[in-house]
């Protein structure tokens, strides 16, 4: 899982990250669910090993992983604009990350093959990022983080840039998908419907920290404040 404690991070003067701890349990796909400038992004980035806090700890998988740089620590990423690299194909994009781990070369075929399914796009593989919808690329981008078994997986509004109707698949989707790799999982997003179709667990975020945790049953039912009612809309 990813365990967060006494998170903390200032722009200047400014508190962007307030205290913040929650558990993500292991196997588990966790919304965190904020307004904007909540500082969702700056706890997932602090997480990632991105950004550093001036505060707290990060474990994962119960190594403490503070000091850790981003590459050791086991994290696979996918952002709204983390693009793909334009002059690889599909196959090559997913590959990156095996390569880098210096696996061998049919193991790597193997692997990529097995995730190309995953998607559904094991016709795709010779296709290049700018032959592909906006909706199949980030399936590419989530297939290239899985590829080499992280540890968690981070995601920021992976589907924030794309329409509405795309945006509605890929959630149910990417729910089917957890439920089948059940990969420990922090989804970023400021859509409280999406955070409540997707996750297991929701953590609402208000200025930099957390004002509440729990299934979306329990939110919905027991907001622990008029702000967090408000926000999930069940008072209007
Ligand atoms: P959004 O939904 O708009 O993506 P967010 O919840 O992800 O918002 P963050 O990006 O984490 O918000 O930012 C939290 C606060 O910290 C914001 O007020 C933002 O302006 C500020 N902030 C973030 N990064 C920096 C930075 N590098 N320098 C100064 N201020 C920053
Ligand atoms: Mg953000």
């Amino acid at each position: 899982g990813i365990l967060v404690r006494d998170l903390s991070k200032h722009f200047g003067s400014f508190r962007a990250v307030d205290n913040v701890s929650f558990a993500v349990p292991a196997g588990q796909l966790v919304a965190l669910l904020g307004p904007s400038g909540s500082g969702k992004s700056t706890i997932l980035r602090i997480i990632a090993g991105l950004d550093s806090a001036d505060g707290g700890g990060v474990e994962l998988t119960g190594e403490d992983a503070t000091a850790l740089p981003v590459q050791r620590r086991g994290v696979g990423f996918v952002f709204q604009h983390y693009a793909l690299f334009r002059h690889m194909t599909v196959r090559q994009n997913i590959a990156f990350g095996l390569e880098v781990q210096k696996l061998p070369r049919p193991d790597v075929a193997e692997r990529v093959d097995e995730l190309l399914e995953l998607i559904q796009m094991s016709g795709y593989a010779g296709r290049y990022p700018s032959q592909l919808s906006g909706g199949q690329r980030q399936r590419v981008a989530l297939a290239r983080a899985l590829a080499p078994r992280p540890k968690v997986l981070l995601l920021d509004e992976p589907f924030g840039a794309l329409d509405a109707r795309v945006r509605d698949e890929l959630r149910s989707w990417l729910r089917r998908l957890h439920d089948e790799v059940q990969v420990t999982s922090l989804f970023v997003t400021h859509d409280q419907q999406e955070a409540f179709e997707v996750a297991d667990q929701v953590i609402v975020l208000r200025g930099g920290r957390v004002e509440q945790m729990g299934p979306p049953q329990e939110l919905y039912e027991r907001p622990a404040s008029p702000f967090v009612a408000e926000f999930l809309g069940t008072v209007n």
